[in-house]
């Protein structure tokens, strides 16, 4: 089981940056544009989902879907447990 602290700490601590490149060929494509981090919108299919660096979350500003770390994944084709594996890889 997972606690809410792990869970907490993997939406709003674990920058997006490093889920992204831990997907590796399952990655959306991503670059920083303008010093933000920016990946191709799991929604809408364009380079617009731009990680707000505050609060750990993008928001798609084309079609103004807000995603997060747990999100990403799961609309990756993720289940909620491997999402949270993917995240918190074993050491
Ligand atoms: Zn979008």
């Amino acid at each position: 089981m997972f606690s809410s602290n792990m869970l907490r700490s993997i939406r709003n601590d674990l920058p997006m940056a490093f889920t992204v490149a831990q997907l590796a060929d399952k990655a959306p494509f991503s670059k920083f544009i303008e010093g933000f981090f920016r990946f191709e919108c799991p929604y809408c299919h364009e380079l617009r989902a731009t990680v707000n660096p505050r609060n750990n979350l993008a928001h798609c500003f084309l079609c103004h879907k807000n995603i997060n770390n747990i999100d990403l994944l799961i609309l990756l084709g993720y289940d909620f447990k491997d999402a949270v594996r993917v995240s918190f890889p074993p050491l």
